[in-house]
């Protein structure tokens, strides 16, 4: 694999002050992958005054909206290009099946192509006049970019978190500086050889690997960002959140969740089965929207368990690169460590553990767990009310609409919600009633880039996705001209 020492500041691949390096590791097969470059506060300082530099001087934000377009199409032509290959970097960094990687990254591909269509919309919508009460003003209302975006992300989508980062700053005019998580740095940095072939003016994006204290958290603190999209933990948002406030940046924060399912007994047994499985089984579960509290009404509770229990059973784990795994491993022993303890805690907790769990007898190397059942999950413990992210669904009883909503929104988390009924005016109810930011009715998970993303409570602040992401990186100014001839009257009358 080729080498990942260095990273891209102002255009260019640059030697980290300290010469540092990380090691990336591949969660199948537990080998080191790479040697990552690893910055520290020198770093991301020379990377933001890149981006500061490429904001206030250079051409990108003064382009049009449709010169900034072509470049976000080529992005989006340079991922399609190498998809394959992209794909079977991040399957080895980060663990997921090839046909899950493929996905995202087409949807990455996507997303800068629809951005690149909002920022050639800019051309024409960013102004829009205003009328006044007093007619000798006239206004206008004007969309301009915020300016130098930090972006730190996750592991768990590691390009198409970027993605819907990167394409809505570059589409409103911003320049950035992106932090990829430690555990799954690769795709971000070949993300910026893409943007360079794109013709991608130097300093527009800057890509900065490193650890969470050492590269993280000077680019929060950094007085020179403007604003700060963070995607990740709770912890770490309110971290991030802190440092934000210091000089009152502009942040979006996209947290966790514990995302409850409701599933009312006119269901198709078959149909929740596998909605409640792709919630909670696929991308190995490590997804902040996974439904994994679900709700299920009385009349068909222990028919769907059982009917879960086999299905669940019929999932082949493994190596990502391997065809038919459907589930890979968790992105790291850290991670793995955590969802087991996780499975030991449902069991004390009194939760009753209807299959899955053990290690696949096939895998003596890999940080590769079978997928979890809890049935009967006492409403206050731990499993239930707290994100795990790992392949790990909890379900309980309900019995009637009330308290199924009830149930569903008593979390501190609002992220996602599903509801799945033959009635369709009940779904429209509950889902108009359930206190997150994503509803699904009938389905979960399924994400469509022009569509609002983001959560209530503490699942986060603001929306990425759609005109929404667009809306994050841009400010608004009003222009107000006095227009008429007379004085304005304070003393000269
Ligand atoms: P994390 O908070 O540990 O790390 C996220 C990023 O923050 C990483 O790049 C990390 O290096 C960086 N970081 C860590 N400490 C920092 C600090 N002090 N200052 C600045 N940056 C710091 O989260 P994770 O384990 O990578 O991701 C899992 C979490 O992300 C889950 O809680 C999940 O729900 C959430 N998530 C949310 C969404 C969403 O859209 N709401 C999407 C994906 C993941």
């Amino acid at each position: 694999m080729k080498s990942y020492e260095q990273l891209f500041i102002d255009g260019r691949w640059v030697t980290p002050v300290k010469k540092a390096t990380f090691e990336t590791v591949d969660p199948s097969t537990e080998q080191v992958i790479a040697k990552v470059a690893s910055a520290t506060a020198e770093d991301v300082d020379l990377a933001v005054k890149a981006a500061r530099r490429a904001f206030d001087e250079g051409p990108w934000p003064r382009m049009s909206g449709a010169d900034r377009a072509a470049v976000l199409r080529r992005i989006g032509k340079g991922i399609r290009d190498r998809i394959q290959e992209l794909g079977e970097i991040e399957v080895r960094d980060n663990g997921k099946p090839l046909p899950e990687a493929l996905w995202d990254l087409g949807d990455a591909a996507g997303c800068f192509e629809y951005y690149a269509g909002l920022a050639e919309e800019l051309d024409v919508s960013a102004e829009t006049s205003i009328t006044l009460s007093d007619d000798r003003f006239s206004s206008v209302a004007r969309k301009e970019p915020v300016g130098v975006a930090g972006a730190i992300i996750p592991w768990n989508f590691p390009m198409l978190m970027a993605a819907w980062k990167v394409a809505p700053a570059l589409a409103a005019g911003c320049t950035m500086v992106l932090k990829p998580s430690e555990l799954t740095p690769l795709t971000a940095l070949e993300l910026a050889d893409i943007a360079a072939e794109a013709d991608l003016p130097p300093g527009v994006l800057n890509v900065v690997t490193g650890l969470g204290e050492d590269a993280g958290a000077p680019l929060s603190e950094h007085p020179g960002i403007d604003k700060l999209a963070f995607t990740g933990s709770v912890p770490t948002g309110c971290r991030i959140m802190q440092a934000a406030a210091r000089d009152i940046k502009n942040i979006s924060l996209e947290l966790g969740g514990k995302s409850p399912f409701i599933v009312f007994d006119d269901s198709d047994i078959d149909a929740a089965v596998e909605w409640i499985m792709f919630g909670i089984f696929w991308n190995q579960g490590e997804v902040c929207s996974a439904t994994s509290r679900v709700l299920v009404q009385r009349g068909i509770y222990e028919r769907l368990i059982g009917r879960l229990k086999e299905e669940t059973q019929k999932i082949t784990v493994g190596n990502g690169l391997q065809e038919n795994v459907l589930l890979g491993p968790l992105v790291s022993k850290g991670q793995y460590d955590k969802v087991l303890g996780a499975v030991e805690r449902g069991v004390s907790g009194g939760a009753r553990l209807v299959v899955g769990g053990g290690r696949p007898s096939h895998l003596d190397k890999g940080f590769f767990m079978e997928p979890v059942v809890f049935a009967d999950v006492p409403a206050d413990s731990w499993v239930w009310n707290e994100e795990i992210f790992g392949p790990v669904v909890c379900i309980r009883p309900f019995d009637d609409e009330d308290e199924a909503v009830r149930s569903a929104n008593d979390s501190r988390f609002g992220l996602a919600a599903a509801v799945m009924s033959r009635d369709s005016e009940r779904c429209e109810r509950v889902a108009r009633a359930l206190r997150a930011g994503i509803v699904w009715i009938n389905c979960s998970q399924p994400t469509f880039t022009e569509a609002p993303w983001g959560g209530y409570k503490q699942s986060g602040i603001g929306r990425e996705l759609g005109e929404w992401g667009l809306n994050n990186y841009l400010e608004t100014k009003q222009i107000t001209r006095y227009d008429s001839d007379k004085p304005w009257g304070w003393y000269i009358k």
